[in-house]
């Protein structure tokens, strides 16, 4: 395998930041931005996409141009109105959204508009009613500076939230309408030479910037990264739906390897006498002689009364299955492609035998297609229609694969890789929204704007740390966690230590949350009702962990109810001296032995036995008294 040096290989990074904005209403109704889980509504449409809006030449452009879907949407008069099922006109552009897009502007130093024209984007995929999503340009030009180096501004843009996904299936797709229409600032950075370090610094910069502002939300999902990766003399790949910034990082290396690596297979390619496949004379229909064949996927589709091909690749033995970098191969690429066919199956000649397809599998095939030497085969199994698509996109993929990497929209995996997810569509169709006049800036917004500018992320995690007592790690941990809003609010009644409210906020919900449980489960209005109920000194320390364990593991709904299922109350003076005698009397061996070393032992024993009914403190200060007293 090849030695893969990130640094020599001209890569590329543009970063496309997409915000929600913390704001009273949405961007052009009254409703209130709310996360939402219940529906009383729902009501559908007929989606087919429009052939004119997508690439004209693609395979898999036209292939999902003839997809047509019927999309059920979901929705509750809490969080969406008429304007979200578009069956009345939008109001008009939120007052907050667009001071906020300008402050924004402003603190990038971006040039705002005089005159900003709210424009149609054409979103093909359902997730807005209308088969559009509003968006203005508010600004360009500015910079950001990370650690005294400045990246550029392109553009500053103030848009609609889309629907919420909520399930994918064969001929129905599923959104809810309470995102639909949250503000969104996008902020596109122009492209930097490629360090996968700098650019997640990059983006964690042009995060905290955004939340000095005190007016963005936070939490996952509430800002999304799309980036722009590419490497010398190849295309440019949009990678979809990053949000998290250690993701960031890795799928930048990811793609850097990938990119490089389908390079490398294209040097091979130019090495070998390959011209192209011929649609006529290079496709064959197998479906007669893969009757007998054992493989599974292949029975399945002589089942279905699928079709079978074989596509011959002259020249091109040994290329599909060549392994510049580990796991990056030209065959994994034409396995993910056909799967956006909803094909399941593709196997190359370089893999084979294997999969149930046998020696004799092969003399058939190689014999039909009459394989020389050195030439490759594809076998492609599906229904009809989708197959004939397939086979399109392959060919074209396989021309394209001479010049390295071709140009596409990835998504993001949750574990730092990228799959394929469409051909990259052409610049997006973009007409004026009739319904909303132009909407003219004044001096006076942008004076406001300019003197709005809020301080500095630095200087915010400096007066926190004063305000708070706290020290500069855990400052900037509360700062940049989703539970800033409500860790302010609590230690506003000034109750409880900052430093322990960090320690909880922080610490010990990443740990529950790390175990495998839900924090979204877990909302402000129970963190708050927790801390009341050990401000009024009904719980102790120790039942914030248990209470928030059972609801993120969705045992309890509610505090209330945490409380009885782990049945935490608290216990009289009386009861738990009784519990802690009756350790000691089961332990008068182990405390003459170990005298006071006993102690750590039995604090073990009795906090399995009272944990969250009495505080540690208490409990420890107990039994030490009550080892002295059995030693004596
Ligand atoms: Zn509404």
């Amino acid at each position: 395998m090849a030695e893969f040096d990130i640094k020599n290989i001209g890569l590329k990074v543009g970063l496309e930041i997409h915000q929600q904005l913390d704001t009273k209403k949405k961007l052009f109704c009254d409703c209130t931005p709310l996360e939402e889980d219940e529906f009383s509504r729902k009501f559908s449409r007929r989606l087919r996409a429009a052939k004119s809006e997508l690439g004209k030449i693609d395979p898999a452009a036209l292939f999902e141009s003839t997809k047509s879907k019927t999309i059920i949407y979901y929705a509750n008069p809490k969080s969406s109105c008429l304007v979200e099922e578009d069956e009345e006109p939008p109001h008009a552009l939120d007052t907050d959204a667009k001071n906020l897009a300008f402050l924004i502007s402003s603190a990038l130093e971006s040039k705002i508009f005089s005159e900003i024209h709210v424009m149609r984007k054409t979103v093909i995929d359902g997730s807005n009613t209308t088969g559009f999503q509003r968006t203005m340009l508010v600004a360009q030009g500015g910079h950001i500076e990370i650690d005294g180096k400045k990246v550029g501004v392109q553009s500053i843009c103030l848009e609609e939230d889309a629907g919420k996904l909520i399930k994918d299936e064969e001929n129905h797709r599923f959104f809810s309408l309470d995102r639909l229409g949250v503000p969104l600032v996008e902020i596109a950075l122009d492209p930097v030479e490629g360090d996968p370090k700098f650019v997640k610094d990059i983006a964690l910069t042009l995060g905290r910037l955004l939340r000095v502002t005190k007016k963005v939300m936070r939490g996952i999902g509430s800002i999304r990264q799309d980036v722009n990766i590419s490497i010398e003399g190849g295309g440019i790949i949009e990678v979809k739906g990053v949000q998290q910034l250690d993701q960031l990082e890795k799928i930048i290396e990811f793609e850097a390897k990938r990119q490089h690596g389908l390079k490398l297979i294209a040097n091979k390619i130019n090495q070998t006498k390959f011209t192209e496949i011929n649609k006529k004379g290079d496709i064959f229909d197998i479906t007669e002689i893969m009757k007998e064949c054992n493989s599974k996927i292949i029975k399945k589709s002589i089942e279905n009364q699928d079709k079978i091909f074989g596509i011959r690749i002259k020249k091109l033995k040994g290329i599909f299955g060549f392994e510049p970098y580990s796991d990056i191969r030209l065959g994994k690429e034409i396995g993910q492609l056909v799967r956006f066919f909803g094909i399941g199956g593709v196997f190359h000649s370089d893999e084979l035998p294997n999969y149930g397809i046998e020696e004799d599998d092969i003399k058939r095939v190689t014999k039909k297609l009459n394989i020389e030497d050195d030439d490759a085969f594809l076998i492609i199994a599906g229904e009809k229609i989708s197959v004939s698509f397939a086979i399109d996109s392959i060919i074209n993929r396989i021309k394209l694969a001479q010049n390295g990497p071709p140009a596409e929209t990835r998504a993001a995996t949750q574990n730092g890789d990228t799959i394929f997810l469409r051909p990259r569509p052409g610049a997006s169709r973009m007409y004026p929204e009739t319904d909303i006049p132009t909407i003219k800036v004044s001096d006076k917004e942008l004076a406001e704007a300019r003197s709005n500018i809020p301080k500095s992320w630095e200087k915010s995690i400096r007066e926190l740390e004063e305000k708070y007592q706290i020290n500069n790690q855990l400052a900037e941990q509360i700062f940049d966690s989703e539970y800033f809003e409500i860790f302010e609010q609590i230690c506003s009644k000034k109750q409880n230590s900052p430093n322990f409210v960090v320690s909880i906020l922080c610490s010990t919900i990443t740990n529950l949350k790390r175990s495998g449980l839900d924090s979204s489960l877990l909302n402000d209005e129970q963190i708050m009702k927790t801390f009341e109920l050990l401000e009024q000194k009904k719980i102790n320390k120790e039942s914030i962990q248990i209470i928030f364990e059972q609801i993120m593991s969705k045992k309890a709904n509610n505090v209330i109810h945490a409380l009885e299922n782990a049945s935490i109350t608290q216990l009289t003076e009386d009861e738990l001296d009784k519990i802690l005698d009756n350790i000691i009397q089961n332990n008068t061996d182990k405390i003459e032995q170990e005298q006071m070393r006993a102690l750590s032992g039995l604090m073990g024993l009795a906090m399995k036995e009272v944990r969250g009914k009495a505080s540690g403190k208490i409990i420890n200060q107990k039994l030490k008294e009550k080892i002295q007293g059995y030693l004596n």
